[in-house]
Order: structure tokens, then sequence, then C-alpha cells
């Protein structure tokens, strides 16, 4: 993964109006990153071509490659734009991105928030990742318990994704909202991967006693 993934601009836009990549229309990959876990970005690729008929006890179904996706985003171009600005290469190459490259660093980083934290928190508190159903409803990627009670749900984002006034998505309640407990943004630098606010993630749980 050295390249670094380009899932912005315009064809961000179209792919969100046109619904390219919604999960019942391409296919759920986080729910099918999490079950197999996929290594590498060609392992991905190869699991997402696989689900085309479906049929794994993962029970996830893609409705095709990826690049069909690209090909489908590159088609809604003319009805969303009236003419065709991007080629088919650029289209296939940015649902590439973000089904493959995307992915599977947003899941690695994940994985090593749940585990850093937990080595900060200590064996009081447990870092749980969360199952798929309220990772796609409420978009949370991990939740914090102290015995066996629900303390407050964690999202993982690049720090690109924050944009201004981070302190105000760190711990918003409004955010997610029909999640039953706050929801605290933690942020890592995409290269260095190095997690920006997980110290202040740590006192926010050390409070709640
Ligand atoms: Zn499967």
């Amino acid at each position: 993964m050295s390249r670094k993934p380009f899932t912005g601009g315009e064809l961000n836009i179209l792919n969100g109006k046109m619904g390219i990549s919604a999960a019942d229309r391409s296919v759920p990959v986080s729910r099918l990153v999490r079950y197999h876990k996929p290594k590498s970005p060609t392992e991905l690729e190869e699991l997402i071509s696989d689900h085309i008929d479906g049929g794994c006890p993962c029970g996830c179904v893609s409705k095709g490659t990826v690049q069909d996706f690209g090909k489908n985003l590159y088609k809604s171009q003319l009805e969303f734009w009236g003419e065709f600005k991007y080629s088919l290469k650029e289209c296939i190459q940015w649902e590439y991105d973000l089904f493959v490259l995307q992915m599977l660093k947003g899941n690695n980083m994940e994985d090593k928030c749940q585990s850093e934290l937990q080595k900060k928190i200590g064996n009081s508190y447990c870092v749980e990742n969360t199952n798929r159903f309220i990772d796609e409803e409420f978009r949370v990627d991990l939740e914090v318990y102290e015995s066996n009670s629900l303390i407050l749900g964690i999202q993982v984002k690049p720090s690109s994704f924050c944009g201004v006034r981070q302190s105000v998505q760190e711990f918003n309640i409004n955010a997610n909202k029909k999640y039953k407990k706050p929801v605290f943004y933690v942020y890592y630098d995409y290269d260095t991967e190095q997690f920006l606010n997980i110290e202040k993630l740590v006192e926010i749980i050390k409070e709640q006693d």
C-alpha cells in the first residue's frame, strides 16, 4: 500500500449522489473484510469478485467486480452531468481506491486503535469491535465497556476526514444521534499511522467513573 488512495473530488460527489458504492448496489465490503480478513489489495479484490454469486457463509453478495463498480460510476456521469468528464480508467481507479485501498487501511487502523486503547486503559475496561449492524447503522467502529455496561462508541478516521473544527467532532453526541451513547472520533495521521487524540479519549473514559 505505497500509493495513497484518492477518494475525494468530483467523483466522490458523483459516487455518493448516484449511490454507486451503496452496499446493496455493490458489495457490503466492511462486512466482507471483517469476516475474511484479507491481507493484501489483491486478496481483497479477489474476495469481491468471488462473492458475485453469494453462497459463502459470511452472507455477503457482490453485485460485481471493482471494475464493474468503476463502469457504473463512469456511466452515471451522463445522467448526472450530461457529459463524460472522467475516463473509464479514472473511474475504475477511483472505485478501486475506495473499495480496496481505503477499506484495508481503515480496517487495519481500527484493529490498531482497539489494541492500543485496550493497553492504555487496562483490563477493567473492554474495547470491542462492533457487530455489523452497529457499524452499518450507526457508523460506530469500536465500543468501550466497563463491566459489561457500554460507556461510549468510537469512530476511527484519517485526520483528513475532520477538516475544520476537529474538537467539535471529537465528542459529538449529536453526530450519531440514533446511537445510545456518545461517539468519540479518534483521528490518525495517514502516513505515520499514529493516533492524534487517543490520550484525550483515555481521559474521557477514566472520567466516566
Ligand atoms: Zn464470504
